[in-house]
């Protein structure tokens, strides 16, 4: 082995990088701070493979490439966007419902400048930060009242910790879900100071189950979405109708946590399963809560709709301050909000919407022209890396709503010849901007339902660097 110090020596300082005309191109660029920092942690990297008996390429170009990645790395955002060629509408890994460029441009003028948040401007005093909202909700949804917080998993906390602190919340074992990411029923039942008691079995709850339950500790009877799930075969569960009915009987509020929520109805494209908000506030329910990037379409946040006797109960839980929405979600809510006045509108000019109840047509079109700009790439020829076709397939909504339902789509789907599924896959993920596809079958698949039009060119880019770069 070289003289383990011979090498060490060798390698150059800190500032001698600095100091050379790479480095003042650099200093010329980015921060001081951050090229100190590529430029240490390159060096230090050779050392400690020095060290440890692995003779790196120390030669000057190596370093200075290995500081440029570096570089690029580090000054580069890290929440940034990303392609979604997966079909998952309400992607909730990958940032749920996204907003329209007309809602943001309302959001920018609220952002970028002052605004009358808490400001009553015809008094010249101060005004209600949720004013702005809550006639939009009720308007829409048909609820006495409304409030709005961070999201709905705060939205229930608050629920439980204003309407039944220290007392007991029937919920059926069916419902006691959990909703990835830590949203657990039982647990924010034990964080808002509510006492659990459930009833029934997994599949089967009936309305005896939860009349034996009620005595005089019982302050709600809460209902769970499922969500993400569902018990097949011999099952029973109340409907929120029997359970209203059952509260009204007892005096003790009810309560259902929607999950998702949507705000039209969709029974006219087949999707009979869930109940709108507004059929769901017709039962007569007292609260109903339900998240504002779901099915919604809106920026992040939870809805809770319901009677105002519990309504204003809640505005002044102290919690309320600790789970409040800054004026750019606010903003985003009422630009979206305005666009249900006209349902039409809405699923135009919503995209969460727009992507699911898109005409299968215009998917199937958005595929054709995808992979005819495939085939006319210059000086690249498509037929050299892979097999390509577009595919049928289905996509799926996400974001814990309607889970088994199966929205037909069309897909530009490829088989590599000489690289595997799964390094493609990896290469799409290092583009810029990063491109997440799925696998299925052995074959790359782009659903071309949540790939939007001024993507495409992106997605070719990335899919020629992808199938012609090294492994
Ligand atoms: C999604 C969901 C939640 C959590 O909502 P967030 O907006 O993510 O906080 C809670 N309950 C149900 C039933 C859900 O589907």
């Amino acid at each position: 082995m070289p003289e383990l110090k011979s090498l060490l020596s060798d390698l150059p300082s800190v500032d001698e990088i600095l100091r050379s005309a790479y480095g003042l191109d650099w200093l010329e660029k980015y921060p001081r701070k951050i090229v100190v920092k590529a430029v240490r942690e390159v060096i230090n990297s050779h050392r400690t493979a020095i060290i440890s008996g692995i003779e790196p390429d120390i030669s000057t170009e190596s370093l200075i490439d290995k500081i440029g990645v570096e570089l690029k790395k580090l000054s580069a955002f890290s929440l940034r966007k990303v392609i979604n060629a997966t079909g998952v509408v309400i992607h909730t890994n990958l940032g749920r419902s996204i907003l329209s460029e007309s809602i943001m441009q309302h959001v920018q003028e609220i952002a970028c400048g002052y605004s009358n948040l808490e400001y009553d401007i015809e008094k010249g005093a101060r005004g209600k930060r949720y004013s702005h909202i809550q006639n939009l909700i009720t308007e829409i949804t048909g609820a006495e009242s409304s409030l709005i917080v961070n999201n709905n998993a705060a939205a229930v906390l608050i629920c439980l910790n204003t309407l039944a602190k220290g007392k007991d919340v029937i919920v059926s074992r069916g419902e006691l879900v959990e909703i990835g990411g830590s949203f657990r029923i039982p647990d924010v039942m034990i964080s808002s100071g509510a006492i659990l008691k459930e009833v029934g079995t997994t599949n089967k709850t009936h309305i005896k189950d939860y009349a034996q339950a009620i005595n005089e500790n019982t302050a709600l009877l809460l209902k769970v979405h499922q969500s993400n799930f569902r018990i097949i075969g011999f099952t029973k569960s109340l409907t929120l109708q029997e359970l209203v009915s059952l509260g009204k009987r007892f005096q003790i509020p009810v309560m259902f946590d929607l999950g998702s929520g949507c705000l039209i109805d969709l029974k006219p494209y087949n999707i009979s399963i869930e109940p709108s908000v507004q059929e769901i506030i017709k039962t007569g329910v007292d609260i109903v809560t339900f998240s504002g990037d779901k099915l919604l379409g809106g920026p992040q946040g939870g809805i809770i709709a319901g009677k105002k006797k519990w309504i204003d109960q809640i505005s002044h839980n102290p919690l309320m301050r600790a789970l409040r929405i800054d004026k750019m979600t606010l903003s985003a809510f009422e630009a979206t909000l305005r666009c249900y006045f006209d349902e039409e509108s809405a699923k135009n000019q919503i995209p969460t919407l727009q992507m699911l109840l898109q005409d299968i047509g215009i998917i199937k079109k958005r595929a054709q022209k995808t992979l005819l700009k495939i085939k006319k790439i210059k000086n690249f020829s498509i037929h050299d890396h892979c097999e390509i076709m577009i595919i049928e397939d289905n996509s799926q909504s996400g974001g814990g709503a309607l889970p088994e339902i199966e929205f037909p789509t069309f897909a530009v789907a490829l088989k590599p010849y000489k690289k595997s599924v799964n390094s493609i896959e990896k290469k799409l993920r290092q583009c810029n901007p990063p491109i997440i596809a799925r696998i299925g079958d052995e074959r790359l698949i782009f659903d071309m339902r949540t790939v939007r039009d001024n993507e495409i060119e992106l997605l070719l880019k990335g899919l020629i660097e992808a199938l012609q770069g090294d492994d």
